[in-house]
């Protein structure tokens, strides 16, 4: 077997991309040519849409797409999160009928976790999948559930034996949005964008064949959708851009990621505009003011370990040695910026950092970074269960007193009527 070295792969692709790259198609229709190729996700096994190619090797291909201003497969929102379940725990039909339609980007699918009692304890789930005759029954509520509202399907973790410790009695499906059965319901929240809903589910059915692995593996299954999930936070970022060429792949592209794009459009805010720090010291005159510039500098120095931090996490991966204990600071890391952006931002506009609209600081930008930081802190895990996870699993300190993990979960204390 011929090793596979950078220059062979660069030269590969730049041939297959010369031959077959044409901005004069449609979108779905250059990303099949794609997906067969494999080069749509070439970290992917060769069986299904991928070349078996290391993650070191990506930036390389990355760099011939961008070279010819070539449009990639779908990237973005929960999809990801979707293919990377489905590629390590899915049956050959999930991997047939969902797989390629993930990366054409002709499906988009939403996270069903959450719900109003189980947050961070996700395993104490109540929402319940029954199995009667030839499909499984379900019925309770998620919360939070980012692009529900455009979702054709869910990852759903649901509870189907009480009676069994609270771990061992859920089951994982993927469940179809559009039925009479399932409810979605707008949240907005207080930076006025709206990107979560709540989903209500009323006799909604699955089938047999949807079930992901066992009865029973709902909780190892979700273990790793929530483990790609902590890992991916800043891979969109990187396929965010809308082309500004004209032909039709392009335009077709920009729609669909401002449709993408849309529940995530405020999440630059979130991580605390870190970007805008010193010019609007510059813009306001704060820049002269020895205590603000003492804030500032210590806002940059931890965003900039912090990106390094990250950095070392990547490349990591990217030569597949095992994360270190990187993997988990960077989550944490994040809320911590978020934060002292937050407060320097304050520090800079004053009391102009609360007025919202056009003629607010930038454009009311700073007004939402305000109001959009604590999300940080919360989506994906708190900050109290990384801090949970790094002394448990990093610093391999005692574990966490748990009262609920051995008994059946009917008999559990909650504060919800789970029957
Ligand atoms: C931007 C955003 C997007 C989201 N998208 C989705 C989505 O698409 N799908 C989905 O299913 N969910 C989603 N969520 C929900 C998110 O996963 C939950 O909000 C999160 O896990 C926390 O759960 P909770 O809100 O129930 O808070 P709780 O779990 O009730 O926590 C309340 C407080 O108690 C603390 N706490 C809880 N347990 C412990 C403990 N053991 N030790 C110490 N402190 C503890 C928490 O840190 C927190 O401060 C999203 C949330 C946000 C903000």
């Amino acid at each position: 077997m011929t090793a596979i070295t950078a220059e062979g792969v660069r030269a590969e692709v730049r041939a297959w991309l010369n031959q077959h790259w044409d901005p004069n198609q449609g979108l779905v229709q250059w990303r099949n040519i794609l997906v067969d190729s494999g080069w749509g996700a070439p970290h992917w096994p060769k069986e299904w849409h991928g070349r078996d190619l290391p993650d070191g090797l990506l930036p390389i291909v990355d760099e011939e797409f961008e070279r010819v201003g070539a449009v990639g497969v779908a990237k973005m929102g929960i999809r990801t999160l979707a293919a990377a379940t489905i590629l390590a725990h899915g049956t050959r039909l999930h991997k047939e009928k969902f797989l390629r339609r993930i990366l054409t980007g002709e499906d988009t699918w939403c996270q069903l976790f959450s719900e109003p009692g189980s947050g961070s304890d996700l395993a104490s789930a109540i929402t319940r999948a029954e199995r009667r005759g030839n499909k499984w029954v379900v019925n309770g509520q998620k919360i939070w559930t980012t692009s529900a509202h455009r979702a054709d399907y869910g990852l759903l973790l649901a509870r189907t034996n009480l009676d069994l410790p609270k771990h061992k009695g859920l089951a994982y499906f993927i469940l179809d949005m559009h039925q009479p059965g399932v409810e979605v319901v707008p949240l907005r929240q207080m930076n006025g964008h709206a990107s979560f809903n709540q989903v209500f589910f009323t006799d909604a059915e699955v089938a047999p064949e949807f079930l992901v692995e066992e009865d029973g593996d709902g909780w190892k299954i979700a273990t790793t959708t929530l483990m790609h999930e902590r890992r991916g936070a800043d891979s969109m970022r990187r396929y965010t851009k809308p082309s500004k060429r004209s032909e039709r792949i392009y335009r077709e592209e920009a729609e669909e990621i401002a449709i993408d794009l849309e529940p995530y459009k405020w999440y630059p805010q979130r991580a605390g505009r870190v970007d805008l720090v010193i010019e609007r010291a510059k813009e306001t005159g704060r820049n002269s003011d020895p205590v603000v510039r003492q804030e500032i500098a210590k806002l940059l120095i931890m965003a900039r370990c912090a990106e390094w931090t990250a950095r070392r996490a990547r490349a990591a991966h990217e030569h597949g040695r095992p994360q270190g204990p990187e993997g988990s600071l960077g989550k944490l890391a994040a809320s911590y910026v978020a934060r002292a952006a937050n407060r320097v931002h304050t520090m800079i506009s004053g009391a102009d950092a609360m007025l919202a609209g056009k003629d607010s600081a930038r454009n009311g930008v700073i007004a939402e970074i305000l109001v959009s930081t604590p999300a940080i802190s919360i989506a994906g895990g708190t900050d109290e269960i990384q801090k949970n996870i790094i002394s448990e699993r990093v610093l391999k300190l005692p574990r966490e007193p748990q009262f609920d993990t051995d008994r059946p979960f009917r008999e559990v204390p909650k504060n919800t009527l789970a029957k």
